[in-house]
């Protein structure tokens, strides 16, 4: 919550002087968690509200301005230039890379365009409008059309060098399509889906959430391994470059169309208009959209479109004088909390989820938010009944955000963690470095319906009819108690479920014996073991051919498979190794499941086909297109 500010002009001096420090310090703080660690621990709208309030005592006690104010630096709180904390190496830009400027209202819009004209002695630029991607800068050298470098924006002076993690986002080019030297400047960002299918698996493994989908794609480009950043789907829009010469152009409209024409990816929401009062249709428009929109954007920016008029302008030590961010209001809602429930996932991990009094929120109802882990229950202090905010995190899944403790009775109790799985009863664990709470027991239900119907899952087995429900119902009727068991059934026993029919019963008995001709790969994936999703089940069955070699494999071997890694090959041999796991595998290959990989090996280098892509048009008798990859 923000605090409440006392008017300016009824702080002595020491007040405003103390109020100066403390707030350069919390914000501070709050940009080293943002920048540096990518884990922001208060809302964007809080941190913007506390940087004008530390903007408006500056103004009217500059005296009280230090070197180390966040008014004074891009991104204050961060440490690059002492010391990259990832290992990464240092790059200098030869042309500082800057911050924006930000306004919240049309009103203060207006008073940017005054001054800006003010600035030109009385002309009016053309502006060009262009959504602000919600995602982290870079900078590119190309030398002759060829992709050489690549730098964050660190503090602006100094940057970290991720070249090789550039070079695997396949929507950023890798050669353009004419050999020019220059550098050019954008925003790499994750696309919302791929922000929430990250926060899923990572919520299964029991690792922390992303607040959102600009810690996520800066958290994935500043990775050590570069094939985690491959891993993680982010992709990138251009809008700038410290060299507009080597582009020919004159113009920031005509920019964007030159680095279409070179293959860079742009944004096309960009609109050009010729007075300031044009802005506000682009803004609402956008406002509407932006929920829809496949990436999260928070706000328009305007820049003046004329580089000689932007150059006479000239830039602040933070910010250009020739453009503005204008930021969209945070949509936030409030709502009561009734109850938390706790679901058990496929892992173990149980997670809690807020039921609230349900409300309107960026255009859809919601009732229901993931409370994620214990810790984030206990840090907010989260009790029943408690009045919380509730907002969209990067527009798309919503969050509680604070308690209005102000609103709570006095009555209210501390929520009480739980210490037993909800499922089974069993004591719940926290295993080291992980904040999630573990069901371990591996009989545990409601872990073996999740498994279970992830098995069947058109990515795994793909079993066809075997969804939750019908799931649900043979473990109730304890017909199954395992994957193995899904084998030993019969059409007798289905057709006594609920909703089952002879020729429904028929059709899964059918698609279930179907399944056990898979190849191995669809096997592994659906073993589920923690750390080997489709990708990495697929690599391993081309490298081992065999499910019975793979868990004969050392830790070592498995671990040297390509994308994949120590922690994923530990997690292997730990399952295999478990008893339970053995006499799984067993059963499966008595009931006669295929363990070899149907597909064709991965070939060495004396192969013809190694190295080469082999496409095929037409169609296949006996193979689907799914079956061919
Ligand atoms: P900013 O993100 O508000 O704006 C500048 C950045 O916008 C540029 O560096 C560029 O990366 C980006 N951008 C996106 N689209 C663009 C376009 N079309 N043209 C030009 N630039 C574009 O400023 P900042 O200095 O990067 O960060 C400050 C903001 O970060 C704050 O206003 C706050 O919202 C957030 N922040 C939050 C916390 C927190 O704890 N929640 C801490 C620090 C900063």
């Amino acid at each position: 919550m923000l605090p409440e500010f006392v008017p300016i002009e009824q702080l002595n001096i020491a007040q405003a002087q103390q109020e100066i420090a403390h707030l350069s310090d919390q914000l501070n703080e709050y940009g080293y968690l943002y920048y540096e660690e990518d884990s922001p621990i208060v809302e964007d709208y809080i941190y913007d509200a506390l940087y004008a309030r530390l903007l408006e005592l500056e103004s009217n006690f500059p005296q009280f301005i230090t070197p180390d104010s966040p008014s004074q630096r891009v991104a204050s709180g961060n440490t690059i230039s002492n010391s990259s904390s990832r290992g990464l190496m240092k790059i200098v830009h030869q042309i500082p890379m800057l911050s924006l400027g930000d306004v919240f209202s049309l009103e203060e819009l207006n008073d940017w365009d005054a001054k800006t004209i003010r600035g030109l002695d009385g002309y009016q630029p053309d502006y060009n409008l262009e959504l602000k991607i919600d995602g982290l800068a870079i900078s590119i050298d190309y030398e002759n059309g060829k992709l050489v470098r690549a730098s964050t924006r660190g503090d602006g002076n100094i940057g970290e060098d991720v070249t090789a993690n550039i070079l695997t986002i396949k929507d950023i080019p890798q050669t353009l399509t004419e050999k020019i030297t220059g550098e050019v400047r954008g925003e790499i960002y994750m696309p919302k889906k791929s922000f929430a299918d990250l926060n899923l698996q990572r919520e299964n493994n029991g690792e922390t959430t992303f607040a959102n989908p600009r810690n996520a794609a800066a958290g994935s480009l500043r990775q050590l391994d570069p094939t985690i950043t491959g891993q993680r789907k982010l992709s990138a829009f251009f809008y700038s470059t410290n060299n507009p010469d080597v582009f020919n152009v004159n113009t920031q409209f005509d920019l964007l169309k030159r680095f279409k024409v070179l293959g860079l990816p742009i944004n096309e929401s960009n609109k050009l208009i010729s007075k300031m009062s044009e802005i506000s249709e682009y803004i609402n428009q956008y406002n509407q959209k932006r929920d829809s929109l496949p990436y999260g954007i928070d706000g328009v920016v305007v820049k003046v479109n004329d580089f000689i008029l932007q150059q006479e302008l000239g830039n602040t030590i933070k910010i250009p004088k020739w453009a503005i961010a204008y930021k969209f209001p945070p949509e936030e809602a409030i709502t009561q909390i009734k109850e938390i429930e706790w679901t058990v996932g496929r892992t173990g991990v149980m997670t809690p989820t807020a039921v609230m009094e349900p409300v309107q929120l960026a255009g859809t109802t919601v009732q229901r938010a993931s409370l994620h882990n214990p810790d984030y229950i206990q840090e907010r202090d989260i009790r029943i009944n408690d009045y919380v905010t509730l907002h969209k995190a990067g527009d798309i899944i919503p969050e509680v955000g604070q308690v209005l403790k102000n609103r709570r009775s006095d009555t209210s109790l501390q929520y009480l963690i739980p210490k037993y799985c909800v499922s089974c009863g069993s004591p719940l664990v926290h295993l080291e470095g992980e904040v999630a709470l573990r069901c371990i027991n591996p009989s545990c239900p409601a872990q073996l319906k999740e498994g279970i119907t992830y098995y069947a899952s058109r990515n795994a087995m793909n079993i066809d009819g075997l969804g939750p429900r019908v799931i649900e119902q043979l473990l109730n009727k304890k017909l199954i108690s395992s994957i193995a068991d899904l084998y030993t059934l019969n059409k007798e026993q289905l057709i006594k479920l609920d909703k089952f029919a002879d020729l429904s019963a028929e059709n899964l008995i059918k698609a279930i014996n179907n399944s056990k001709n898979n190849s191995v790969e669809r096997l592994i994936t659906g073993l589920g073991i923690r750390g080997v999703a489709v990708k990495a089940a697929l690599t391993l069955a081309k490298k081992y051919g065999n499910l019975d070699k793979l868990i004969t494999a050392p830790a070592e071997d498995i671990a040297q498979t390509n994308g994949l890694g120590e922690v994923a090959a530990n997690s292997i041999k730990v399952y295999f190794d478990n008893p339970n796991v053995k006499e799984l595998i067993d059963k499966m290959k008595n009931e006669g499941l295929n363990f070899d990989y149907n597909g064709v090996m991965v070939a060495n280098s004396d192969n013809y086909f190694y190295n080469k892509k082999v496409v095929l048009t037409g169609k296949l008798e006996s193979l689907s297109r799914n079956n061919v990859i």
